[in-house]
């Protein structure tokens, strides 16, 4: 984000922030894991203009609703959608910058709950919005961290931090490459090629409910401690293969192996991106799947129909991405079968009377940033 002059009382600026997909890496933002999202081509908007009474107002095209709260906004006073916008408020004040106020009006092409973070996509563009009204310069990587603690600490969803990273830092062609074995993460962008390559990046939106405040994800997580402690390491994905070894515990053992071989995994489809290797990279996110859906047990019925029925009509690999338990899955198909998978789908959902999925294709964008 460059340093920017605070937008004058009384005019409108808009900016925007994208969801994303994670193409590999998943449950591993929390366990100091390498992960791999791409910001996708579907963004929150937010035209935002200045107030000076410490007040924020808050509407959204998706509820039609409106909801006002003060700058300084503490966790409990807003709940329902609006809270993930109070809690970047909250966020942004906890980190030394107190909005004079703001009146934000959103809308959004990120389908909500279906995994693409649009919690993040909201909260990144709030975020970089309020930035720019007050003229305030802020290192994406600290803003998504800030983002991510609203989400935390006062909408009560506990995430990681790829979501926001992602949202803030996408560039567009490139995949990031993000480490969250130290603190601050790092961001590495990495060309992503297979568009050019004639390949096209399908997301199947299941339409399954997910829920991250939910507590399976939360119970996840809290394994994840266990294990770490049991094995008295810093962080869980440094773990060496062996460990799975010491794990008693079958529910134990079988999350750990997930963090082990999801962390080679990533590793592999960095070189498979850089390679250019598209059939390899298509067989890593079909293992990740595996692993996801039998070790970490994250997957659900709706996604496992997806990647069977991806696989089965031409796709090099597919997935579900995101938390899990719903939400979305992806395919990596040449561009030429994005109809037929497409239909493929449809009817596999259709046969057992699931209800119909959307499918969009994405590419890799860029991150939050002003757009007039
Ligand atoms: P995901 O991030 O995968 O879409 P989450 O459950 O993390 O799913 O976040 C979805 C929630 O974020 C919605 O239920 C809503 O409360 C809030 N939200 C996100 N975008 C918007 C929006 N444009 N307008 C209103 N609420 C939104
Ligand atoms: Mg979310």
């Amino acid at each position: 984000m460059t340093a920017a002059e605070p937008v004058p009382d009384g005019q409108v600026g808009v900016w925007a922030a994208p969801g994303r997909v994670n193409l590999i890496g998943e449950h591993l933002d929390y366990v100091g894991g390498p992960v791999l999202p791409i910001a996708i081509d579907l963004q929150t908007t937010v035209k935002a203009r200045r107030r000076t009474d410490g007040r924020v107002r808050v509407w959204s095209g998706i509820t039609d609703r409106s909801v006002e709260f003060g700058a300084d906004t503490a966790p409990g006073d807003v709940d329902g959608w609006a809270r993930y916008a109070a809690g970047t408020v909250w966020a942004l004040a906890e980190s030394g910058r107190t909005t004079g106020g703001a009146d934000l009006v959103i809308s959004s092409d990120v389908p909500l709950g279906a995994g693409l973070s649009s919690s993040a996509a909201i909260e990144c563009g709030i975020a970089v919005a309020l930035a720019g009204l007050e003229g305030w310069e802020v290192d994406p990587v600290e803003m998504a961290l800030i983002c991510q603690r609203g989400e935390n600490d006062y909408a009560g969803a506990p995430t990681g931090s790829m979501d926001q990273l992602a949202s803030m830092c996408g560039e567009q062609g490139h995949a990031l490459l993000i480490k969250t074995a130290s603190a601050p993460p790092t961001v590495k962008p990495v060309p992503a090629h297979w568009v050019d390559d004639g390949y096209a990046l399908v997301v199947v939106d299941t339409r399954a409910k997910h829920s991250h405040a939910g507590g399976e994800y939360g119970q996840r997580r809290a394994q994840t401690v266990e294990l770490t402690e049991l094995l008295g390491l810093e962080t869980l994905a440094a773990a060496p293969p062996d460990a799975v070894l010491k794990v008693d515990d079958p529910t134990l053992k079988a999350r750990l192996r997930h963090v082990i071989t999801e962390t080679q995994r990533v590793r592999s489809a960095v070189r498979a991106l850089a390679a250019r290797d598209w059939p390899q990279l298509g067989q890593l996110m079909t293992a990740s799947h595996v692993s996801l859906r039998d070790d970490y047990d994250v997957s659900a019925p709706e996604l496992d129909l997806t990647v069977e029925a991806a696989l089965e009509h031409g796709a090099l690999g597919a997935r579900m991405t995101g938390g899990g338990f719903g939400g979305s899955a992806i395919a990596l198909v040449e561009a030429g079968g994005v109809d037929a998978l497409r239909a493929a789908v449809a009817a596999a959902f259709a046969r057992i009377d699931f209800p119909a999925p959307r499918t969009f294709v994405v590419e890799p964008a860029d991150g939050a940033r002003r757009v007039s």
